[in-house]
């Protein structure tokens, strides 16, 4: 741009702020109709987890399925019993051959005890014979013998009727019973079977029964019945660990026989069998863990996708919050850049227009004041050029056309030569110039015209800058593996916390003695630009009414680097 901006224009009021205030409601609008309901979903969903947790629902649904297993289970051990126990009953022998019990027991050896009542008094019970010469085998023989003889004596006519009743109802041939006997010092479960025999009739009535003996239950029947009657599960994982059941009696806490798996504990949930097996339990519980335990990982594991999700959302909201501010302040800040080129395009028109009329007019006669409106009109033409440079430059970058020819360049004869075409201006602005060039510099390859742009932009900036001392400073060293080109001046300085947007497009400082200068907020954007194009960085050093020091660095290594580039393309 040209050198005649001078502070103190009070041209353009701009104010840059991100977010401005004003639009800050508005995204928090935008935020909050996208995160509310996410949010309330997110609640919604804690406080249902929560409840359930309270009300032991999963507990509680553990428990239903696992009553509804135990009911199925109890039908098909009930079912498997009966099929069992009628089997042997049709081989029973006839009413009116007792005497072929003892075979009967030989081909049954898990029956150990069978009788036969035909009438009062009239009562056989045997026992497995291979097991009598066991002297508490014998003994239990013998008072089960006399129990049974009472009991029947008294009540077998009503265990008949039943049985009649049970025929003809339910079309079954059996009843069960628990039959309990105390071998050593413990109580023993057995289970008794009554039933009609053959060759009876209502006039010539009979009962008959035997006993499963606890070794049979314990070791062959339940084992094999509980493994059958388990459900599938060949798709079990740690949602839904397996299971495992057991049996116990009334009276003992321990299994009397139990699935594959079973391993150990007590069974979390129980259910009584009624009918053939009264006097058992049935069990189930988990493998390796408790309802309660898979209950509390479950609702772990919802608390805690939970969290995350609250700090994605969360995540979320600041990215978008970011993001939505930036391109609401960067809209602002490209019609800020309209209105501001627009001005900077009008003033030196009209000046140019102003001055070309009066000449033509020919109303001036003194050739000094004509050399003075033409050295105006010239002037505003510069400047308006190096405006449009800028702005073609700018587009160019922005379109990612911008292309540089770099050349070996002596860059102190360059420095020298750009600053010459201004000194007379600078210095007629009043301005106080120091020069420090280093003569012998490598030569460097660079775009001299991209270069000689960015120098001229920073000496504007430090002359629009400066108001109340007029100084400006340029340096050109070279510093361990890099050239740096300085531009100093003793103007209005910039803020430390402005120092990284000040490169930014179409930024300006939101300062009073900034607003009253003429400017687009691209120079710097377009120095930088350029200076990374040649592997280089710009810093700044500055402070509020201390001045600034903008420092271009160019890389010699990179720099030969390009230079290989440039000869290979
Ligand atoms: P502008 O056209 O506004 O000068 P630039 O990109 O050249 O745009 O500069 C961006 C902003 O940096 C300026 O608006 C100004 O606030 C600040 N700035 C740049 N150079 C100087 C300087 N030498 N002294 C003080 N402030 C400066």
């Amino acid at each position: 741009m040209g050198m005649e901006h001078l502070p103190g224009n009070p041209h353009i009021m701009l104010k840059l702020q991100i977010p401005r205030w004003s639009e800050r409601p508005r995204i928090l609008m935008l935020m909050l109709a996208m995160i509310l309901p996410a949010a309330a979903l997110i609640a919604f969903s804690a406080f249902y987890l929560r409840n359930m947790q309270r009300e032991k629902a999963i507990e509680a649904a553990y428990h239903v399925e696992y009553e509804r297993m135990l009911a199925i289970a109890e039908k098909e051990i009930n079912w498997r019993m009966y099929e069992t126990a009628d089997m042997a009953r049709s081989e029973f022998p006839d009413r009116d051959n007792p005497g072929a019990i003892d075979g009967f027991l030989e081909t049954h050896p898990e029956i150990t005890h069978a009788l036969l009542w035909t009438g009062k008094e009239q009562m056989v019970f045997r026992s497995q014979s291979s097991r009598l010469a066991s002297g508490a085998f014998c003994a239990e023989d013998q008072t089960q013998a006399s129990d049974f003889t009472t009991w029947w004596n008294l009540d077998a006519k009503m265990y008949i009727d039943k049985l009649r009743k049970y025929e003809a109802h339910e079309g079954k041939h059996l009843v069960f019973d628990d039959h309990w006997v105390s071998r050593g010092d413990k109580w023993q479960y057995q289970s008794l079977v009554m039933f009609i025999p053959r060759g009876s009739s209502p006039e010539r009535p009979a009962l008959a029964g035997f006993i499963y003996d606890t070794d049979y239950l314990k070791n062959k029947f339940f084992p094999a019945a509980l493994n059958e009657v388990m459900p599938d599960q060949t798709e079990a994982d740690s949602m839904h660990p397996k299971t495992a059941m057991m049996v116990r009696t009334v009276k003992d806490d321990f299994p009397l026989a139990a699935s594959n798996h079973w391993d150990g504990g007590t069974a979390e949930v129980e259910r009584p069998f009624q009918d053939v097996f009264s006097g058992l339990i049935l069990g189930i519980k988990l493998r390796g863990t408790t309802i309660a335990n898979v209950s509390a990982h479950l609702f772990r594991n919802h608390f805690m996708i939970l969290g995350a999700l609250s700090l994605l959302m969360g995540a979320g909201m600041i990215l978008t919050y970011r993001s939505v501010a930036r391109e609401l302040a960067l809209a602002k800040l490209k019609s800020d850049f309209v209105s501001n080129v627009s001005h900077e395009l009008r003033t030196p028109l009209a000046l140019i227009r102003l001055y070309a009329e009066t000449l033509e007019l020919g109303r001036i006669s003194g050739t000094g004041k004509q050399q003075e409106y033409y050295e105006i009109i010239r002037k505003e033409s510069e400047r308006l050029t190096s405006l449009i440079n800028n702005i073609l430059d700018f587009s160019r970058i922005e379109s990612g056309k911008k292309e540089y020819s770099f050349r070996e360049t002596n860059v102190a004869d360059l420095v020298r030569t750009t600053l010459e075409s201004y000194r007379f201006e600078i210095e007629q602005n009043g301005f106080q110039i120091e020069q420090k060039i280093d003569n012998d510099l490598p030569p460097l390859w660079v775009d001299r015209e991209a270069i000689a742009r960015s120098l001229l932009n920073l000496v504007n900036n430090a002359v629009k800058y400066s108001s109340n001392e007029k100084y400006l400073g340029i340096r050109l060293y070279r510093h361990d593996s890099s050239v740096n080109l300085e531009v100093v001046d003793r103007g209005i300085g910039i803020p430390e916390k402005e120092h990284g947007k000040i490169f930014e497009k179409f930024y300006r400082v939101g300062d009073p003695l900034v607003h009253n200068t003429k400017g687009s907020g691209l120079g710097l954007s377009l120095v930088r630009h350029i200076v990374q194009a040649h592997g280089g960085e710009v810093a700044v050093e500055s402070a509020p009414g201390k001045g600034s020091r903008f420092i271009i660095i160019l890389p010699l290594q990179r720099l030969g680097i390009q230079q290989v580039n440039e000869v290979s393309a």
